[in-house]
């Protein structure tokens, strides 16, 4: 196992996320434990010590879950994170409640680890009002040592990003973001990393294979890769990429059956980054992939001023581009819950005037009609 030095501590490179472990009968919240405990047992047996949970997991199942796995082993043998679940605003105000639940479902007295979840356009504003408490008693929890190190997870843009650091970078430890080699310019993961070492943060990174996404390429682009480094599996390309980042310190990876661990942790026995040829090549697949599917939006903004319902629209396009690649999923939703109705997709009355002037070309009007659709 790779191992990688924060702070004081040396944690392996990889983490075993729990957002997706297996299940009995396709129910989400029905943990397979015995399944679980088995993975858990090889993780640290092959030395893996950083574990991840969180409040809203398998509907809550995954803090009790793991916290009967661990128990098995010496607590201060590995380490645990989770998470204060504020993207639903109703647990807003109920910090201490939730954080004295979560220490008796995962039964332990501490977390190594502990994470302000998502960070987000829709719940940013809640995060910063005070009133609410939540980050003056989390770091009261850290003064009294029952958080270890306190961090953030951030699916927000780079200005909600920004804004968080702006008013709480100097009590952040850590910061987990989405970060693998499509999301590294389609969602301008690069720039948030910048950001990120600019403030001296490392780097938790979630979704390495993008949801599953980069354990299976296009057959043209597996044999390119093939070609450059016949002994790598394809998944293990996207973990290579993340080894070539110095700020990544623990990759988190959600495994759902045990051979995908299997395959994770023998990819983690080794550090080896990519050359500059092999960091092209695989920036040149991502865009393949991504211009397959997304609108070439360039976020120029001639299109703006011409828009009669004063839509942001490259914002918009973004999310729709996301929301397309991804198949659907929560981000795109999550952001748009934060801006009023008549700045949604559904505001656009079909004028057709942003395309007038559009460079891309774009049709936007159908798009804005399609994300509606799809939204439904
Ligand atoms: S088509 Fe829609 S997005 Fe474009 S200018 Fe008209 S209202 Fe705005
Ligand atoms: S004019 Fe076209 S390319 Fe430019 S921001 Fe608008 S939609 Fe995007």
């Amino acid at each position: 196992m790779i191992y990688k030095e924060f702070q004081d501590l040396k944690l392996s490179g990889l983490g075993m996320g729990t957002m997706r472990l297996p299940v009995i009968n396709n129910e989400n919240g029905k943990i397979d434990e015995e399944e679980t405990q088995r993975m858990v047992a090889y993780a640290m047996e092959h030395g893996v010590n950083y574990y991840d949970t969180a409040w809203g997991y398998h509907e809550g199942q995954s803090e009790v879950a793991m916290g009967k796995a661990l128990r098995a082993y010496p607590r201060e043998s590995y380490y645990l994170a989770d998470k204060f679940p504020g993207y639903d605003l109703a647990n807003m105000g109920h910090v201490e409640e939730i954080f004295e639940e979560q220490l008796k479902k995962c039964g332990v007295e501490y977390f190594d680890f502990y994470l302000i979840h998502n960070v987000c356009e829709m719940n940013i504003d809640a995060y910063l009002d005070e009133t609410y408490g939540t980050m003056e008693y989390l770091l009261r929890q850290k003064q009294n040592g029952r958080i270890h190190y306190l961090g953030f997870s951030v699916h927000g843009s780079y200005d909600v990003t920004k804004r968080f650091l702006e008013a709480y970078g100097k009590y952040m430890e850590f910061c987990q973001i989405q970060l693998n080699y499509i999301d590294w310019d389609f969602q301008d993961a690069k720039a948030k990393l910048k950001l990120l070492e600019e403030y001296r943060i490392p780097v938790w990174v979630m979704e390495p294979l993008r949801g599953g996404k980069l354990a299976n390429l296009p057959a043209g682009a597996a044999e390119a890769l093939r070609a450059l480094r016949p002994e790598e599996s394809v998944p293990a390309w996207a973990f290579r990429f993340l080894q070539t980042i110095p700020n990544v310190t623990v990759v988190l990876s959600g495994m759902s059956n045990f051979e995908q661990m299997q395959a994770n942790i023998r990819t983690y026995e080794e550090e080896k980054p990519l050359n500059e040829a092999e960091f092209g090549e695989l920036l040149k697949i991502a865009g393949e992939m991504v211009q397959q599917i997304a609108l070439p939006c360039t976020a120029c903004r001639y299109c703006t001023s011409h828009c009669p319902q004063q839509l942001d629209i490259p914002s918009l396009l973004s999310l729709y581009n996301e929301h397309c690649f991804t198949g659907g999923g929560f981000f795109a939703p999550m952001a748009l819950s934060a801006l009023p109705e008549d700045k949604q997709p559904g505001a656009c009355i079909g004028c057709g005037s942003c395309e007038a002037v559009c460079p891309q070309q774009i049709k936007i009007s159908e798009a804005m009609a399609d994300f509606v659709e799809k939204l439904k």
